[in-house]
């Protein structure tokens, strides 16, 4: 990694584990927040849904692997360790982490089917049949971006779950007219990618799109992909 990745890298830390936990922590979960929050949250929740739909859908959850990259406070992986699977997820950040343990305890019966700790997405080893990883390359370069999705390809047994903020020129738009309104800094700078690089990238990687969503509402887009590997039918 080179210098200039390694310092995103600490912002983007250093920002989860300050105020952007405390904003995050309180979009992913029930009390009270403002329309905008309220927004993300209901958008987020939506993306979820649709994940945990996917994979009921397919009627094999028990005893799955499944990676969790980049868990936040655990949205994702607390439903999945709860629907039967064997759940890895883990976080750069330590209070991301340390606030989703505190919520599987309080919400699952056994947590011995999840397992949470802090660490970069990067250094994540081992096989999964399922790797899972929904908003973080907002954090990605579009050139970082397709060394991510190799890591994780190299993870996935047979199937790659990814979220991400489409680049859109709708979306461009609004992204510039919000520069040109600076307040002060909500978020660490937001990388939105193109649909094509994305596909291009899994394809390179030997994963094949099989479904996709697409949600959108007045602050949150993210579009999301299930590819699977190729020539592995299950
Ligand atoms: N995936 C979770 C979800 O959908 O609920 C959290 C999404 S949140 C917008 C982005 C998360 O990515 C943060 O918790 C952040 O700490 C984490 N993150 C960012 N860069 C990371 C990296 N290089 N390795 C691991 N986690 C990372």
């Amino acid at each position: 990694l080179d210098d200039k990745t390694l310092n995103d890298k600490t912002i983007v830390k250093d920002y989860f584990n300050s105020t952007g936990f405390d904003r995050w922590r309180r979009i992913y979960g029930d009390g009270e927040v403002n329309k905008v929050q309220l927004d993300i949250r209901v958008g987020h929740q939506q993306t979820i849904d649709k994940v945990l739909n996917w994979l009921k859908e397919d009627g094999n959850l028990e005893g799955l692997t499944i990676c969790d990259a980049g868990c936040g406070v655990g949205s994702l992986s607390i439903p999945l360790a709860e629907a039967g699977a064997k759940v890895y997820g883990s976080d750069i950040s330590e209070k991301m982490v340390t606030e989703a343990q505190e919520r599987a305890r309080e919400t699952l019966k056994d947590t011995s089917g999840l397992t949470l700790e802090t660490k970069d997405l990067e250094g994540i080893s081992g096989q999964y049949h399922t790797v899972i990883c929904l908003d973080v390359l907002i954090h990605y370069p579009t050139d970082e971006a397709a060394q991510m999705i190799k890591h994780l390809a190299s993870l996935a047994q047979s199937r790659l779950i990814l979220s991400f903020a489409p680049k859109t020129l709708c979306l461009t738009l609004l992204k510039r007219i919000g520069e040109f309104f600076p307040g002060p800094s909500k978020t660490t700078r937001a990388y939105q990618h193109r649909e094509a690089d994305i596909v291009k990238i899994l394809q390179e990687n030997g994963f094949t799109l099989k479904r996709e969503e697409m949600t959108s509402t007045r602050f949150y887009y993210s579009r999301l992909l299930e590819a699977v590997r190729e020539g592995v039918n299950e």
